[in-house]
């Protein structure tokens, strides 16, 4: 399968594509807008788009790999997470991490193809 190794600029899109590099400053990525404190306050306003060997958006044979790109000057102060939200974030982690065998929390998250900690599988 043939992968279109250059991506060209659509700037009349809706939204509009730019190749890496190219997007103008004030378009910034979701991560990038996090490190920057912010979250996206309207729907993006561009697609970054760059040919990568990782593969991209399923179903599309070009190989290219995609990223929305939002005003900077349209984004809002990221919210911190509530104590419920971190609460609930350790409890479903702890949860993820019990053996569903002895149903102890040995440390780590336990081998999905073991199907339960590593004691319990020496012990089997
Ligand atoms: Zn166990």
């Amino acid at each position: 399968m043939a992968r279109c190794r250059v991506v060209f600029a659509e700037l009349d899109a809706d939204p509009p594509l730019y190749p890496w590099r190219q997007a103008p400053p004030h378009l910034l990525t979701r991560s990038q807008l996090k490190t920057a404190g912010l979250r996206p306050g309207r729907r993006p306003a561009g697609m970054l788009a760059w040919a990568s060997r990782r593969g991209g958006r399923p179903r599309t044979p070009e190989g290219w790999r995609y990223a929305w790109l939002y005003d900077a000057r349209l984004a809002r102060p990221r919210r911190p997470a509530t104590p419920r939200q971190l609460a609930a974030i350790a409890r479903a982690l702890a949860a993820r991490r019990r053996c569903p065998a002895c149903g102890r929390d040995p440390g780590y998250v336990p081998s999905a193809r073991l199907g339960c900690c590593n004691d319990c599988a020496v012990a089997a």
